[in-house]
């Protein structure tokens, strides 16, 4: 029997987990913790973002804020406006949603944020701090994965993990997160020879391309866990990066596209936040 691991349910349940922390939050500091959504240029899908991320921290009882900047705004603007941001007290979480317009660069932003504030996890400060296995924002999506691995009682320890995708975001620390957890890791990319091969040796096959359905369902060994991460927007509607009809008729467990992934990296950012909150007022709770 395969499992279809519910990342919708684990979602909400990591959702009620951090509003019971934003009420402990609040009373213990009178304070509730705060998070900033930028958008630069009015990209009609980073609206929708952010104005989620927005709904999705209010839901949970933080004071959340989005700032919109023009197209055409300069690094040396932004980087006034985060330097407020950082200063500001009741802000614990910034985000900067991506991608960002010319002449703005990702790299530039992601070493500016402070790393206490960054939610995403993207900067340097706290990529350094996950190679180097000490305490760090994470990335939400690879950090939602390991929820929904350790929810679905995956035990990594001692498995063949293969993560195919190699981006700074999900696929890198998905890696390094599993390696964490003594799994023994192979990072794969489009330069990887014989993908399908590779695939198949995998108890655990964490998949970020961006590449609809490329995963097939000989590409799973049988029981393996299959978390699809890959988000397509086709003709056909959203579809994974696994062909997940043929996908499941072999793994052991296998997330869905939608109602997998997705919604854990949506909570993770929440997660992220009250993290970020509570380091900041040094509470360990
Ligand atoms: P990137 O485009 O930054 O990275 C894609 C990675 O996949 C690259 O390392 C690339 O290799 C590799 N790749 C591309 N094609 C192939 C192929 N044919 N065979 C093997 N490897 C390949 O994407 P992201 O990491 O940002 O996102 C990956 C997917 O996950 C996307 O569909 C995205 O929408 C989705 N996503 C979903 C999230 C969620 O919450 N569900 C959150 C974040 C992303 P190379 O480095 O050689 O180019």
């Amino acid at each position: 029997m395969t499992t279809i691991i519910d990342g919708k349910a684990i979602a909400e349940a990591v959702r009620s987990e951090v509003a019971d922390g934003v009420a402990a939050f609040a009373e213990a500091h009178g304070r509730t913790p705060g998070l900033v959504g930028i958008q630069v240029g009015d990209d009609p899908a980073s609206e929708i973002y952010q104005r989620m991320k927005q709904e999705d921290a209010e839901a949970c009882g933080m004071v959340a804020r989005r700032i919109q900047l023009p197209a055409g705004t300069s690094q040396a603007e932004l980087d006034q406006l985060l330097d407020e941001l950082d200063a500001d007290a009741g802000v614990d979480g910034i985000l900067v949603q991506l991608p960002v317009p010319e002449p703005l660069e990702e790299p530039q932003i992601a070493a500016k944020i402070a790393a206490v504030k960054d939610v995403d996890g993207f900067s340097p400060g706290n990529v350094g701090r996950l190679l180097r296995g000490e305490p760090a924002h994470v990335p939400c999506t690879p950090a939602g994965v390991m929820r929904l691995l350790s929810e679905a009682d995956v035990a990594l320890e001692g498995t063949r993990a293969v993560v195919i995708g190699r981006s700074v975001i999900v696929g890198k620390p998905m890696a390094l997160l599993l390696i964490a957890a003594n799994a023994t890791v192979t990072v794969a990319h489009s330069r990887t020879k014989d993908l399908p091969a590779l695939a198949a040796e995998a108890d655990v096959l964490v998949v970020a391309a961006g590449r609809a359905e490329m995963v097939r369902g000989d590409w799973v060994k049988e029981g393996a866990t299959v978390i699809d991460v890959g988000t397509n927007r086709t003709d056909d509607g959203l579809k994974g990066d696994v062909a997940f009809d043929e996908a499941s008729e072999r793994a052991g467990a296998i997330t869905p596209v939608p109602g997998g992934v997705g919604p854990m990296t949506r909570a993770y950012l929440l997660v992220n936040t009250l993290a970020a909150a509570r380091r900041r007022v040094g509470d360990d709770s």
